[in-house]
């Protein structure tokens, strides 16, 4: 386990919403039925270690598997955790040798592990490799580290992070008090375009006054919601489970009230690894009619082929 000053500071009781996704529970060491340790086929889809290949156009990096914090919730907890999985460098070469073999992977990811928990020495020279590769057009990078450890935006970091390739930050927050007043300035210093990702969980955001206050506290900082996770099936991870039709109830609570802007992707990364998929909620009924946010229905003329 690990738990970040920033993130200690908010936690008052174990089962608030910041202690429930970071305090050790008994409950996790019972697997549920459905529950795996690789629950969405990623191990099958490694070419070479660090590299997860499962759509064309982009693939993912873990550069490490060390994390600001640990989350109770993490599909990757089977893997992720403070005693390594650091790629070597002849490691880092091989995956650089596969990117350099696949021209159609055109965006690169970088998750883990958490990547900004690398050394700007590491990651500037990970960024640089990259960049020099020709059909190499996007970096994105997964972290939590903007919420769980702001003073780890430092300028060098900052310096790092400086291509000219187009590079984004996907910033994983739940609750709307992980944003600090430290966060905003350490935001500033990185000057990315921002994507917000969150797990949609019980007990801590499975509300609809819940997810408006994280999305808005997203929308403040500058960073677009992007993916709202319908929890991946892990093991020991039953007790967050919210059911997907709870989730779609959820996000119609937010449609017309809350800005479009703050509006993220429900998604399900299909078990087994078949990917990730809009789950809803739906607002077309049939071919002819859509529910309006009110829930009434009404007919739509659109001109046939
Ligand atoms: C989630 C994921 C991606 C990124 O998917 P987007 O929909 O582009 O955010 C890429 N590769 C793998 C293996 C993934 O699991
Ligand atoms: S920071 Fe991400 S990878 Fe690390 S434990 Fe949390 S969810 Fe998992």
């Amino acid at each position: 386990m690990a738990i970040s000053p920033a993130m200690r500071a908010l936690i008052q009781a174990p089962d608030d919403p910041i202690g429930r996704q970071f305090i050790p529970d008994p409950a996790e060491l019972i697997t549920a039925e459905h529950e795996s340790a690789d629950p969405i086929g990623d191990d099958a889809l490694s070419p070479v270690k660090g590299v997860v290949h499962r759509y064309p156009d982009r693939a993912l990096l873990k550069p490490l598997l060390v994390c600001p914090v640990y989350c109770r919730f993490c599909f990757r907890r089977e893997h992720v955790g403070p005693d390594g999985g650091v790629l070597t460098d002849a490691e880092l070469e091989a995956a650089y040798a596969w990117f350099a073999a696949h021209p159609a992977v055109s965006e690169i990811i970088l998750t883990g592990g958490d990547p900004l928990m690398l050394s700007p020495r590491r990651l500037g020279a990970i960024i640089r490799r990259l960049s020099a590769m020709p059909h190499v057009q996007t970096i994105r990078i997964h972290s939590r580290v903007p919420v769980a450890a702001p003073e780890r935006l430092t300028t060098e970091l900052a310096a790092a992070l400086e291509t000219d390739t187009s590079i984004w930050l996907a910033i994983h927050a739940n609750h709307a008090s992980e944003f600090t007043a430290a966060v905003r300035p350490a935001l500033r210093r990185l000057q990315l375009p921002l994507l917000g990702q969150s797990v949609l969980l019980r007990g801590v955001n499975d509300s609809v006054p819940a997810l408006e206050a994280l999305f808005r506290a997203m929308i403040a900082h500058r960073i677009k919601p992007y993916y709202l996770h319908q929890i991946d099936a892990a093991p020991g991870t039953a007790r967050f489970h919210v059911p997907i039709e709870d989730g779609r109830r959820l996000l119609e609570g937010l449609r017309g009230r809350v800005t479009g802007l703050a509006w993220p992707t429900y998604v399900l990364d299909i078990p087994g690894g078949y990917g990730k998929v809009p789950i809803g909620p739906d607002y077309r009924q049939d071919p002819g009619t859509v529910r309006d946010i009110h829930g009434h229905r009404h007919r739509i003329e659109t001109p046939s082929r």
